[in-house]
């Protein structure tokens, strides 16, 4: 499939040189984008710009059903995006890939629809009438990365247009077609200017987020580009809402039966072949039930298929780019190099395509890269404890905060704990649960602002106070 890498004023563009998107299954490329370039990228705001009063103007109600249309669209397309997804990203179509990604996009639009910015009224009497009330920014800039195209894009288009913002998307250069191929068809439903998209060169990012008609960004991705994306926008003092790494831990206490348990810290951990923000990335379990959980968790592992997303059987897909599937590769073999102790996997699967098994490693510790950053792929440390303020201090010593987890028969328990963890989103029995209606974001280095629910929503608003 060939697509335009620019959907501007409600039409995709032609021209611009051709990238062929790699497959990261190996084989023929995924489909071919025509580039956008800078001139796109300016167009794309001056779009966004020119569309934004009449948006604005429109009531929330009106709002409203043009974004609850907006899930039809994507709730009608859903197979066909769900294979341009497979294509390009590698995710499967079954288990948590790409049906899945299709199926919440439809669900968090949904949900998003519903919400409302009422005014609230501060004080009405004799002495004083003062409202406070909701506006819409401006002109939105969504960067989104290549591990849930689809639905981060949704995550960061729906609320913002629901607020009366007018949206340009830039989806990673890895993974552009499925975003793009979604604007286009939105465009049936929406205004145009309303919603517009590029994807192509590297340069038209930092266009983008410089640029002076651009009122808020919001950047999924990793740490060191949302400090560029930070940096970028200061000189216009543009809002943002950063949403980017995690090295999330999750903590088990000797109480938990491992076999209970393996299912739960598998999935917390290997969702979307570990190349997921809020995955669960380094496990600490109590030396009491340490071979236990090892095992429970081969165990498990031996029951997942890892093969091409097409494939109606396969559970879990490719690493989704070269640069990732080294990244993994090298904390592996600097981790085995190191004393850690592989339980499984731990050598790529073919040469052809980004494959790497499910990948665990036990006797890892602090100081072993494979612990101290964030690996982003199939690959868990498990983290030997046996002084539990000791695991606590470990899981809070690093500069992300993203998500964490413990895990205890004893929830009440685990909920206390729980509260000790510095980050985003803490669960208890599970990990990286999120809902349309709970907000998430990170603490420290994992950014900061919140996506979902009325918390999420009001990020793409100010604050408008009236004393009469
Ligand atoms: P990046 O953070 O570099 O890229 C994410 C997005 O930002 C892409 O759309 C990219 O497009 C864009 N971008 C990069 N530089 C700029 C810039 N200066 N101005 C504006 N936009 C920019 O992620 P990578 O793909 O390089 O992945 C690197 C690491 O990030 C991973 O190993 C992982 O640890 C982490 N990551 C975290 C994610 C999360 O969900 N929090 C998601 C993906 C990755 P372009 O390159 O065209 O500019």
């Amino acid at each position: 499939m060939q697509l335009s890498g620019a959907v501007i004023d409600g039409a995709p563009q032609s021209g611009g040189d051709l990238l062929e998107i790699v497959n990261p299954a190996g084989g023929d490329a995924a489909g071919t984008l025509s580039a956008a370039g800078e001139a796109d990228a300016l167009a794309a705001v001056a779009a966004a710009r020119a569309a934004f009063p009449a948006w604005a103007a429109r009531s929330p109600e009106e709002r409203a059903v043009l974004v609850n249309r907006c899930a039809d669209i994507i709730e009608a397309n859903a197979e066909e995006l769900a294979r341009l997804l497979t294509l390009e990203q590698g995710k499967p179509l079954n288990g948590m890939g790409s049906r899945f990604e299709l199926g919440g996009a439809a669900a968090w639009t949904r949900y998003t629809a519903s919400l409302k910015l009422p005014v609230d009224t501060i004080q009405d009497d004799a002495q004083a009438h003062i409202t406070v009330h909701r506006k819409p920014l401006g002109v939105v800039l969504s960067i989104t990365p290549w591990n849930w195209p689809v639905m981060i894009g949704i995550w960061h288009i729906m609320p913002a247009l629901l607020a009366g913002n007018t949206v340009v998307t830039k989806p990673s250069p890895y993974t552009p077609l499925s975003t793009m191929r979604l604007v286009q068809l939105l465009q049936d439903v929406l205004p145009p200017g309303v919603l517009n998209a590029v994807a192509g060169h590297d340069a038209i990012g930092p266009v983008l987020t410089a640029h002076p008609d651009v009122a808020k960004i919001c950047f999924t991705g990793s740490t060191r580009t949302g400090s560029a994306v930070m940096a970028s926008a200061a000189p216009t003092l543009k809002r943002l809402t950063l949403e980017l790494g995690g090295n999330d831990a999750g903590i088990v206490l000797p109480d938990c039966d491992p076999a209970a348990i393996a299912e739960g810290l598998f999935w917390g951990a290997l969702i979307n072949n570990g190349q997921t923000c809020a995955a669960l990335k380094r496990l600490y379990v109590h030396d009491s039930i340490y071979d236990g959980v090892c095992n429970a968790l081969v165990d498990f592992a031996a029951g997942v298929k890892v093969g091409n997303g097409l494939e109606e059987d396969s559970i879990l897909g490719p690493i989704q780019n070269r640069m990732q599937f080294e990244k993994v590769s090298r904390l592996v073999e600097e981790a085995k190099g190191s004393g850690a102790r592989l339980l499984c996997g731990g050598e790529a699967i073919s040469n052809s395509g980004y494959f790497y098994p499910v990948t665990f490693m036990a006797n890892c510790e602090k100081g072993m890269a494979l612990v101290d950053e964030e690996q982003f792929g199939p690959a868990l440390p498990i983290i030997r404890y046996t002084d539990l303020d000791d695991a606590l201090e470990q899981a809070n010593a690093l500069d992300v905060g993203l998500g964490g987890s413990i895990w205890s028969a004893d929830t009440a328990r685990a909920r206390d704990l729980a509260m000790q963890l510095e980050c985003g989103s803490a669960w208890v029995n599970k990990h990286g649960a999120i809902r349309p209606d709970v907000p998430f974001g990170g603490v420290k280095a994992s950014g900061f602002g919140v996506e979902f629910g009325h918390y999420g929503l009001e990020e793409f608003s100010s604050l408008h106070v009236i004393h009469d």
